[in-house]
């Protein structure tokens, strides 16, 4: 069963997938992390992106597509895939629904994280992760137990998005309201749509996510 994630910039889709994955054994297909990586090994992908990125404005359809389709291809058959930030186009939803009936594969949920658009600036311009691990932190809301050590793993690198600064913030949630949030109508059309309000406790959010695919 594959579902997607959708919501704005810092709605917790990145956190609520790394749930999904360590209880349900899904895969979290994050487009971002994708790219990021892109740009850090400096392939020619990540050549292309980084300045896009940098704006807060999205990559092409095209290359983002592609990280999925081979992403797909590497997984097992019969393991569920989350798909966090990606479709964010009409242009990205059909190439996905290709993409998925190509492989065999059914879109059973799309889920919502409805949030609150000022609040999403504070949580973003606060949030940094473990540079080892991946796991996620605040200024404000959630730091390690120990400072400096993170709770999971026990590194001492943590690492801070060059897009998380309020300017950069800004354009993406203008990106999500013009080109992403238009594309929520082809997934109701399908009756396949759930929402879930993103600014409860992370736990609540992570049940209701969790009761919508149990179903
Ligand atoms: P994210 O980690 O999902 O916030 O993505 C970070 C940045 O990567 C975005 O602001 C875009 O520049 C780019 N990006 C990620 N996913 C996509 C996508 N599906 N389509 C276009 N650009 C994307």
């Amino acid at each position: 069963m594959d579902i997607i994630l959708l919501g704005p910039p810092g709605a917790g889709k990145g956190t609520q997938a790394q749930r999904l994955v360590e209880r349900k054994g899904m895969r979290q297909l994050s487009t971002g992390d994708m790219l990021r990586a892109a740009v850090k090994a400096g392939t020619p992908v990540g050549l292309k992106a980084k300045a896009v990125m940098d704006r807060g404005e999205l990559v092409s359809d095209e290359i983002v597509s592609a990280l999925i389709g081979e992403e797909l291809d590497a997984m097992a058959a019969g393991q569920g895939a989350i798909f966090d930030g990606y479709p964010r186009t009409a242009n990205q939803a059909a190439s996905l629904d290709a993409i998925l009936e190509k492989r065999g594969r059914v879109l059973a949920h799309v889920i919502e994280l409805e949030v609150n658009e000022d609040a999403l600036v504070a949580r973003i311009c606060g949030r940094y992760t473990c540079a080892n691990c991946g796991k996620g932190y605040h200024d404000t809301f959630e730091q390690p137990a120990v400072a400096g050590k993170c709770d999971k793993c026990g590194a001492h690198e943590f690492k801070r998005r060059p897009d998380d600064n309020e300017e950069t913030v800004r354009t993406r949630m203008a990106e999500y309201r013009a080109k992403t949030a238009p594309i929520l109508p082809i997934y109701e059309a399908r009756g396949i749509v759930s929402r879930v309000d993103g600014m409860a406790d992370i736990d609540d959010v992570t049940a209701s996510i969790e009761a919508t695919i149990n179903g």
